[in-house]
């Protein structure tokens, strides 16, 4: 080894030990005739000094040296002298005496500073650029560490329960998950194309066919989407499924899992088991399919209050079949009506004709452009449903059930925020369990909510047929602090009800063959009832180090564009491997 300690490592019980040290320059400082250098390595930051007396050729080769140069030292741990002592650093309290270096090599000056307090005048696409400089700053290097603690935590949680960490092909078939696949041309059959998986969902079903009994892994996975900032194109999901269990037992391996995972990154064990909400609850009563149960405002239905109402609009949308909810915003009362205006113009593109509210001034009289139509009784019952108090705003929707949760939902949020009810360092988690099977997409046509492997709810079977929109799925997501971590289904493990299922789906039979004839074949040699889960990964560290952006907590991310700027990646090849690959470019496009 060319060193005998890290630069985290030497402390007091080190003073007088001959030590060697390697790292990088972070920064040097000539103090008048002594110069010091902070010595960094992943482990921490040492301070140098050097001293002609000590070694005029060492102070000599000290002062040439410039940040980033990667440099061996040799001297003897000495305590620094007490008013010198710094205490934000584990070694704060020693430094090293130089009496040899060595330059292992030079380095050009950094295209941008590495002080983590410098990181956000930089901007995202400089630091990706050149990744490598940008990982050793202090902040990506916890974040790397953090995110190898979770991952280990998870893997010892598993291995534990008796999982399997089976590797799944990269190269394979189009499975859907929603998104639009990556594809890579195959040089030896012309024409067809292997697709990246957008998750590993059949083979895994297929290792439970299998007898794996209980399937986990670290899953890259690839998603051909616009992306956002919590997406990447190629991403890392905590894989599972299990064989023989129902879906309580996947809540409750998750649940475990979590708290080891809370527990590797630092924070307090959360209490368990997680909180359970149905679909049809968490929408109703915080407007999400993914509530940040940081805090409540919950949405309180108002629909009997207002059934004989002279005020024309809640009483059109209820005789409509429509509803009329609300939320107290605590303690908002006095927002300005800027706020207001924004958040009307929000409520108008979720939907809503408009915003109603009242203001709860400090004596207690609501302000309002709508009160004067309420009656007394509307008035009591109003006020009773949502426990009204001086200095609260009241926020009404009214319209369709939908569109008056989600409107509400994201009302909520704001108004939550703006509360400053969402604390960061808290941790909510909650399961949403029961989802639809089957959603409208936007071409009027039935798509799955989740996957089409998703077994229905057991009690709604009978209503596959007549009135599919309302049939529950045995499909659950778990959410922490208004994020969906993951998601998950017991899966259809009877060949028929998959071929039915396709069916539903309105799918040609020819069409089921072609893309999904492995996995029917599969189901019809004794599958075992089994179900799983996804959680991801990235997105997990990222709210465990309370980061803004998964990039932040993978190596080497995309760009928003899904380019690798360091890499210069996707880029064109040359004409000769489109050949090999059959592929020309210069087709016409439509
Ligand atoms: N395969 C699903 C996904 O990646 C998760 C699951 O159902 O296990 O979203």
């Amino acid at each position: 080894m060319l060193r005998t300690h890290t630069c985290g490592e030497l402390r007091e019980e080190h003073i007088g030990a001959e030590v060697n040290l390697c790292g990088w320059v972070d920064t040097v400082r000539d103090h008048g005739g002594v110069i010091f250098i902070d010595l960094r390595d992943r482990y921490g930051l040492t301070q140098v000094i050097f001293d002609p007396k000590d070694s005029q050729t060492s102070w000599d080769v000290a002062q040439a040296v410039r940040g980033e140069f990667v440099i061996k030292v040799g001297g003897v741990v000495e305590a620094r002298p007490p008013d010198m002592a710094n205490q934000k650093l584990d070694t704060g309290s020693i430094e090293v005496r130089c009496d040899a270096i060595t330059v292992l090599n030079e380095s050009l000056t950094p295209p941008f500073p590495l002080d983590d307090k410098d990181a956000g005048q930089v901007s995202e696409d400089l630091r990706l650029t050149s990744r490598y400089l940008d990982l050793r700053r202090a902040r990506m290097q916890r974040n790397l560490a953090v995110r190898h603690r979770i991952t280990q935590s998870i893997r010892d949680y598993v291995d534990e329960l008796g999982f399997l960490d089976v590797e799944t092909p990269i190269l394979t078939k189009s499975t859907p998950e929603g998104a639009r696949d990556y594809l890579v041309p195959s040089r030896v059959v012309p024409g067809s194309f292997f697709a990246l998986p957008q998750a590993p969902q059949q083979y895994k079903q297929l290792l439970m066919v299998a007898g794996v009994d209980r399937y986990f892994q670290v899953a890259r996975c690839f998603r051909d989407e616009d992306l956002r900032a919590d997406r990447q194109p190629e991403f890392t999901q905590i894989d599972m499924e299990m064989s023989f269990i129902t879906a309580d037992d996947i809540y409750e391996v998750v649940d475990g899992m979590l708290a080891a995972v809370m527990k590797a990154s630092g924070h307090e064990a959360p209490s368990l088991p997680f909180p359970r909400l149905t679909y049809k609850e968490a929408m109703e009563r915080f407007g999400s399919d993914k509530p940040d149960l940081r805090f409540g405002m919950e949405l309180t239905e108002l629909t009997s209050v207002f059934q004989e109402s002279e005020f024309k609009v809640f009483r059109g949308v209820i005789e409509k079949g429509g509803v009329v909810k609300a939320i107290n915003a605590k303690k908002l009362g006095a927002v300005p009506p800027r706020i207001i205006d924004e958040w009307t113009v929000m409520a108008k593109d979720a939907g809503l004709g408009g915003l109603a509210y009242i203001r709860v001034q400090p004596d207690g009289n609501w302000k309002s452009p709508i009160v004067k139509f309420f009656s007394e009784a509307e008035k009591e019952g109003l006020a009773m449903a949502l426990q009204m108090e001086a200095g609260d705003l009241v926020l009404f929707a009214a319209d369709t059930v939908d569109v008056v949760n989600i409107a509400l939902g994201r009302l909520r949020l704001l108004a939550g925020e703006m509360a400053g009810l969402i604390q960061p360092g808290r941790f909510k988690f909650t399961w949403v369990t029961d989802f639809p099977l089957f959603e409208r997409a936007q071409d009027g046509r039935l798509t799955p909510m989740h996957h089409p492997f998703t077994h229905p709810h057991p009690e709604d079977m009978a209503l596959l047929d007549s009135d599919p929109l309302s049939v529950r799925a045995e499909a659950y997501d778990i959410v922490l602090n208004g994020v969906e971590l993951g998601g998950g289904s017991i899966r259809i493990h009877d060949q028929k009800l998959q071929e039915k299922m396709f069916g539903v789906l309105g799918m040609p039979e020819e069409e089921v063959k072609d893309r999904f004839g492995h996995l029917l074949r599969g189901l019809s040699f004794g599958a075992p009832p089994h179900g799983g889960i996804a959680l991801g990964l990235d997105r997990l560290v990222m709210l465990m180090l309370q980061e803004d952006s998964i990039r932040d907590v993978i190596a080497f991310p995309k760009t928003q564009r899904a380019m690798d700027l360091m890499m210069d990646a996707p880029a064109p090849v040359d004409a000769e491997q489109l050949r090999d690959l059959h592929i020309d470019l210069n087709l016409p496009v439509e």
